[in-house]
């Protein structure tokens, strides 16, 4: 497996308030909320609480990833909230998107409105459903898919890590095969470039960090009106 990662803090932001990681069996990207320093700090103690519970249960293909996972999440949750309090930060929280990859099984937890995406012989598909507003209105029937990408409250999220004693995590458990590729992103990305974009550049860039440069590239192209992070793990073919 190869991996790939970068941020890029856009055109218009005068700071990044993204977060991400990547290692051989780990990837993870975070969109801090709550204003330029609070949004900081929020995903990246997020991000290094994960980091720390994952190398802690340094898990094997029997170990429970989904719990694991779940765990490391709701841990992160209690993180950010503490900081939040002890710092006095109201309205500080995070997204958060990993990938936990053991023994060719790929697990995905996930809060917020970062995403992960899984492509497959040139297909793509939307694994994590975004938590927000505009999202919970699209599965409901209130809105269509476009109407959502331009609803007043499309950036209003539904979950987040740190915003609340307790949050609901969602974890996915994907196989993966040979040729296959798990992007992990955020919102500074997806609002700007359509999934055919995506998918589009996923098929046509095998090097991860060439892949990740390209769709930083893109959404900078379109404006770069938030921060943008992808981190891409690209399953060698046989
Ligand atoms: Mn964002």
């Amino acid at each position: 497996m190869r991996v790939g990662g970068a941020s890029d803090t856009g055109k218009v932001r005068e700071a990044n308030e993204d977060a991400f990681w990547f290692d051989d069996r780990l990837l993870i990207v975070a969109d801090g909320l709550g204003g330029h320093v609070a949004g900081e700090i929020a995903s990246s103690v997020a991000l290094e609480c994960v980091k720390q519970e994952i190398a802690v249960a340094s898990p094997g293909p029997d170990a429970p990833l989904e719990a694991i996972v779940r765990d490391a999440l709701q841990k992160a949750n209690q993180s950010v909230r503490q900081r939040a309090i002890q710092d006095g930060l109201l309205g500080m929280g995070t997204t958060l998107t990993m990938a936990l990859i053991v023994g060719g099984e790929a697990v995905v937890g996930h809060v917020g409105d970062s995403r992960a995406y899984h492509a497959r012989d040139g297909r793509l598909v939307q694994v994590t459903e975004d938590h927000s507003v505009a999202a919970e209105l699209v599965k409901s029937g209130g809105i269509s898919r476009s109407q959502a990408s331009e609803h007043p409250y499309r950036h209003y999220l539904t979950r987040a890590l740190g915003t609340s004693d307790a949050v609901e995590v969602d974890v996915y458990r994907l196989t993966l095969s040979p040729g296959d590729a798990l992007l992990l992103c955020t919102d500074g990305l997806t609002d700007v470039l359509s999934d055919e974009e995506i998918r589009r550049t996923l098929a046509a860039f095998a090097d991860p960090d060439r892949c990740v440069a390209r769709l930083l590239e893109l959404a900078n192209q379109r404006g770069g009106p938030d921060n943008i992070t992808a981190v891409l793990a690209v399953v060698e073919a046989n």
